[in-house]
């Protein structure tokens, strides 16, 4: 799993703010900070050097807190970037959109792919098949995996269908009908209408609403 660390830049300093000593060194250095999982995040400081700390614990692994047991700059930096939501709080992890690459924050137990508000599918929605340019409208999210779902007509999975092979086995499935197909208003699916289950990094999110014909 690719996370994703804070960039290295100092923090803005508050006006007519007296901060001083590690206080005001945790927010002028450059320093950055990566989520690990677990409560645990790693600290690039200043000169390069990366401290691991262990938040809940109060913990870091360096001279400062080792030797003199004081709450360090790094410490301290990584309560002030969770105050501001530049970085999570433990249990959460910062990765990118698969989409758009933004960073957003995900419960770390959570699976890949990941996607922002702005690219999360929804029943209902309106979806671009990669492979053909079809709009399709998305009936089902689910959490099942492609290759752990069997496509009874092809006597195949998901994952295994000739022209899901560029996507990885292990996405979740998403059902979707094709716009000629009516759908009820209330959300429900008629028993006759078929519905076809396509990887979810195969289906694109259409932005723009389809112009009705
Ligand atoms: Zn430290
Ligand atoms: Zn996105």
């Amino acid at each position: 799993m690719n996370t994703t660390a804070s960039p290295k830049t100092p923090l803005p300093v508050p006006p007519n703010n007296r901060l001083a000593g590690r206080s005001r060194r945790a927010r002028t250095e450059p320093m950055s900070v990566l989520p690990l999982g677990d409560g645990l995040y790693e600290v690039e400081s200043a000169s390069g050097h990366t401290y691991l700390v262990d938040l809940e614990g109060g913990r870091c692994t360096c001279p400062d807190h080792v030797f003199r047991e004081a709450r360090c700059k790094h410490i301290r930096r990584i309560a002030i970037e969770i105050t501001e939501g530049r970085t999570p709080p433990p249990g959460e992890i910062a990765v990118s959109c698969e989409e758009c690459g933004e960073t957003i924050f995900v419960d770390e137990d959570d699976n890949e792919p990941f996607y922002c508000g702005a690219h999360t599918i929804w029943p209902g929605d309106t979806v671009i098949d990669r492979e053909t340019g079809d709009r399709l409208t998305v009936v089902d999210v689910s959490d099942l995996r492609a290759d752990a779902v069997e496509i009874g007509a092809a006597d195949t999975t998901v994952a295994e269908y000739a022209t899901n092979e560029r996507y990885d086995p292990d996405v979740p499935v998403v059902g979707a009908v094709y716009p000629h197909a009516t759908v009820a208003t209330n959300g429900v699916v008629p028993k006759s209408l078929r519905v076809y289950v396509f990887p979810r990094t195969r289906l694109e999110k259409a932005t723009r609403p389809q112009s009705t014909r």
